[in-house]
């Protein structure tokens, strides 16, 4: 795009990116899947936010949701199952500059990858993590997930699944470090780009839990949610996720949270028969690792080879 200058010489004005910029291949998630109205809600982040599609990553690891990267006309990075966290950690640790996107399922995040979960909060490098929650593993064709519910018959628990379900939201809370804490449901699309908008301007790990629809496996798991809007519980806060006044009349349960209240953050997430959504902490002043390892980026090959022999002359005998 061209500008013309005032001396009759031509500028070259600002790139100004649309959705199109960001839509990548043609997604194949089932019709109805929670995951479609979550990925345009990123394709408008990145357009609002004007990110450089060769500036954004998306990583992912295994599962319905983790082909997300495909989806996007970014750079992208589909791992193996469990290991988006690492990737994205790596990629952050010496791309810093870089603006990093995570998808990751309930199988994937909370159960192969839970480890990397745990470490990646305590981290807390500048990304977003989605984790995209339908209680089940739709990729595999059904099988319990570490947050299926009890009861719920899948192909490797017929007679329904018996454990607790692991609570994300609470969990990711009882991690050390964790800066920024969100909920929101796939099918309130407001929502989900208020959470994900202010997750991304979080400067930290955002982990943004989303309940996801997976109408072909676990079709009644959010349907009374769904129909019964008071079953939401509205997390409000000036310094909140901001929500339009018009729609968020539309749930009638809120409560006013402050967002540095970490004690009353879990007390909400453990709370049973509503599923709070909104911000549940945050707190920009936790150390981010991205800091500390990015040290020494920026210096040239001469610089690095100098610092280099320094050291090795240290141990010179
Ligand atoms: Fe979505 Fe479920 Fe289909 Fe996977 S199986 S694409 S989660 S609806």
């Amino acid at each position: 795009m061209f500008g013309l200058k005032s001396d009759w010489s031509l500028e070259v004005l600002p790139r100004y990116f649309t959705l199109e910029d960001y839509q990548g291949a043609e997604a194949r998630w089932c019709p109805g899947c929670g995951d479609h109205g979550v990925l345009a809600a990123v394709h408008r982040i990145c357009r609002d936010e004007q990110l450089e599609p060769e500036r954004t990553v998306c990583v992912s690891g295994i599962g319905c949701s983790s082909r997300f990267p495909h989806y996007m006309r970014t750079y992208g990075f589909h791992g193996l199952h469990g290991r988006a966290l690492p990737v994205a950690c790596g990629i952050k640790a010496r791309r810093p500059d870089l603006h990093i996107w995570v998808a990751t399922g309930d199988g994937d995040c909370c159960s192969i990858g839970a480890a990397h979960w745990l470490h990646a909060i305590r981290y807390n490098m500048n990304m977003v993590v989605m984790l995209f929650d339908n209680n089940v593993y739709g990729l595999t064709k059904k099988q319990t997930s570490p947050t299926s519910r009890p009861g719920l018959k899948t192909n490797t628990h017929p007679f329904g699944a018996w454990l607790p379900p692991l609570n994300p939201i609470a969990a990711t809370l009882g991690f050390p470090n964790v800066s920024f804490v969100a909920g929101t449901v796939d099918w309130n699309p407001p929502h989900v780009h208020a959470t994900l908008q202010a997750a991304f301007r979080h400067k930290g790990l955002s982990f943004v839990h989303i309940a996801q629809r997976c109408p072909q496996y676990t079709p009644g798991v959010f349907a009374e949610t769904q129909r019964d809007p008071s079953l939401l519980k509205l997390l409000t806060h000036e310094r909140g996720i901001s929500l339009d006044p018009a729609l968020a009349k539309l749930l009638p349960n809120s409560v006013t949270h402050d967002p540095s209240d970490h004690s009353a953050a879990l007390q909400l997430a453990q709370e049973e028969g509503v599923l709070p959504i909104g911000l549940f902490f945050q707190d920009e002043s936790r150390p981010r690792y991205d800091d500390y390892i990015g040290r020494g980026l920026d210096m040239t090959i001469d610089e690095k080879l100098g610092a280099l022999q320094a050291e090795l002359d240290r141990f010179a005998v």
